[in-house]
């Protein structure tokens, strides 16, 4: 909880690449998944952070998927991106469900 600056510059997602000015869009992914022990985590905007747990299971994120470079060395991510990056939008994802509350 500590180290959380406030910044009115863009946010970006590191996986889409889409930015926003506020962090509302956007959320910790745990490269190892949390309850595996992961500590390093990377700033994703919601919609990348949900498909990538539709994507993979949490076994698969640990073993395989726990660097931004194999995340972004998979096909089915890659044909992510390129969709996602032509919504303008954050929440994409959201609509069919409610949001996750911390
Ligand atoms: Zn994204």
């Amino acid at each position: 909880m500590s180290a959380t600056v406030f910044s009115s510059a863009p946010q970006s997602c590191a996986v889409c690449g889409r930015q926003a000015d506020t962090m509302d869009c956007f959320e910790r992914h745990h490269l190892v998944p949390r309850c595996k022990k992961g500590k390093e985590t990377i700033q994703v905007c919601i919609d990348c952070g949900d498909q990538l747990h539709k994507l993979f299971s949490l076994r698969q994120l640990q073993q395989t998927y726990n660097t931004l470079e194999m995340i972004h060395a998979d096909s089915r991510v890659k044909r992510w991106i390129e969709w996602i990056r032509k919504q303008h939008y954050f929440g994409v994802c959201m609509k069919r469900k409610k949001r996750r509350r911390r």
